[in-house]
């Protein structure tokens, strides 16, 4: 089994392993690389210079000019530790192998996204009123640790909700599952996210919403100063983006403080009901929910903590276990059924991935097991979400095998961007040959469309036309045909299509 953090242990490989990973780095097959093909290896794949887990790696070849020849010893002492993050970028061993490929797509969906210009900042306080509407950042960081960035992926904006699956899973990692659901519900509201409305038992309804995100903020150290209370939570979020400490807007803080009738209208309302634990002091309570909200981040560290999201709680860039998979899973849930404000089911019937929104233009987007997205523009719709994000993940799963049911039914046709392009080809051509081999026109028509190729044949030497034939499927072998298919290979039994279709009666 891989090690949980492959960057950051001694790796010892066979001699041959070695060999077959050097000449995978050189230009040309002869035994020598060099340090611009090491690089440009690694950042086909998404590991960039910057990447804090090759900082040695990248220091070390800084001796080198980029066509300066590199032998076999100095290529193994400089691998070192990284020999096996070097082995998976050398085989196409992350989980996203066409990651430049993949990119590709991710950039074409940015430059189509700029044009979009509807929707209006956030205005119930001036620092977000304040923001410039033009900025668009997109951050991708897989659970491998590959990154993409593209637009204002370096300008800090404010969590603001997105804090709330945060908050949510440091309560549960704090003071468990039953203590925190005593306190709060897990179900979708239908109503806004700072609405006066309680559940059935008098509680919030969700951690999604700011009633239930005030009482996962209230069990978070309770009986410690709020000072070390926030800091616990920053250090937190420290971890989740991979190092990368979050600022804090104070401006921002502030004024959400000065405003926030509808807040402390909540935070009463609660009490009153008995919401919060016994002792709660709300007003610090109420202050801790303001700091979450006021957290900093740019969209480069988010992604690092939605990609921690999407690996179950490791942070891909360090390897550290930031939270248990079952707060995660958990955290997940409830970002599928209520972290898009009012468009919550909306969004999980369409888009059908765990994310959050914030108000100052921020979602944070969630593939679970294959990486964190966080898109960042200030323009928002009426419901609350940035417009340019909702279309991006839209575009997104219109792409790609995303959406949570994907896999259910017949294969989809969208990509799956986890497959190595090999990959993909022999499972097009497999189902290719079933289709044929069952007649089903339709899907054999889609399946050419995606690139098929009817000349792959199977273990057997057949291909879909041998199939059709074979199989009486008239219509489909007349197509397959006429794209081109060739009527007289043999398979291993000495067959041919040709022969096939004699056989059972069909002309073609
Ligand atoms: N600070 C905002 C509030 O509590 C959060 C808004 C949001 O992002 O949903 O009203």
């Amino acid at each position: 089994m891989a090690p949980a953090n492959p960057a950051h242990q001694d790796e010892s490989i066979a001699m041959g392993d070695w060999r077959r990973l050097f000449l995978a780095f050189s230009p040309t097959g002869e035994p020598y690389t060099t340090k611009g093909d090491i690089l440009s290896i690694l950042s086909k794949n998404g590991i960039h210079k910057k990447d804090t887990r090759i900082q040695d790696l990248i220091e070390a070849l800084e001796a080198y000019t980029p066509k300066e020849p590199i032998d076999f010893e100095t290529f193994r002492s400089l691998a070192g530790r990284h020999v096996y993050l070097l082995q998976r970028a050398a085989q196409g061993g992350f989980i996203i192998p066409d990651f430049s490929g993949f990119t590709d797509h991710i950039a074409q969906i940015y430059q189509d996204l700029v044009s979009i210009n509807t929707g209006d900042v956030a205005r119930y306080i001036p620092q977000l009123a304040r923001v410039d509407p033009k900025y668009l950042g997109i951050s991708v960081c897989t659970v491998d640790g590959q990154t993409f960035d593209i637009g204002d992926t370096d300008v800090g904006f404010c969590v603001q909700s997105t804090c709330k699956p945060v908050t949510y899973c440091i309560a549960l990692e704090d003071v468990g599952e039953d203590k925190v659901h005593a306190h709060v519900g897990r179900e979708p509201s239908g109503q806004n996210f700072n609405a006066i409305t309680l559940n059935s038992k008098n509680l919030p309804h969700n951690p999604m919403i700011n009633a239930g995100s005030m009482v996962c903020a209230s069990l978070i150290r309770p009986q410690q100063p709020l000072a070390d209370r926030f800091d616990a939570i920053l250090s937190v979020w420290q971890r989740l983006c991979g190092g990368v400490r979050p600022g804090f807007n104070s401006a921002v803080y502030h004024s959400e403080k000065e405003t926030a009738d509808r807040n402390f209208a909540l935070a009463y309302f609660l009490k009153e009901v008995g919401a919060f634990p016994s002792g709660t002091d709300i007003h610090q309570t109420l202050d801790l929910y303001f700091q979450c909200c006021s957290i900093e981040v740019t969209t480069k560290a988010m992604a690092t903590l939605a990609a921690t999201f999407a690996g179950a709680g490791v942070c891909p860039m360090t390897g550290e276990r930031v939270l248990s998979p079952e707060s995660v899973k958990h955290g997940l849930s409830l970002m599928l059924s209520c972290g898009m404000y009012n468009f919550s089911g909306e969004f999980a019937f369409t888009v059908g991935l765990p994310a959050k929104s914030g108000i100052s233009g921020v979602i944070m987007l969630v593939v679970p097991g294959v990486m964190g997205i966080t898109i960042w523009s200030p323009r928002l719709d009426p419901l609350g979400n940035s417009v340019r994000g909702v279309a991006f993940c839209e575009k997104l799963v219109s792409l790609y095998n995303f959406h949570n049911f994907d896999g259910v039914g017949p294969a989809s046709e969208k990509t799956d961007p986890r497959l190595q392009a090999h990959q993909e080809k022999r499972y097009l051509a497999l189902s290719l040959i079933l289709a044929s081999s069952q007649g089903d026109l339709d899907e054999v028509k889609r399946l050419m469309a995606r690139g098929a190729s009817p000349d792959i044949p199977d273990y057997d030497g057949r291909t879909a036309l041998h199939l059709a034939a074979a199989e009486g499927r008239q219509e489909v072998a007349r197509y397959l045909c006429r794209l081109g298919a060739n009527l007289d290979v043999r398979d291993r039994f000495g067959r041919t299509p040709r022969e096939e279709a004699a056989a059972s009666g069909i002309t073609l």
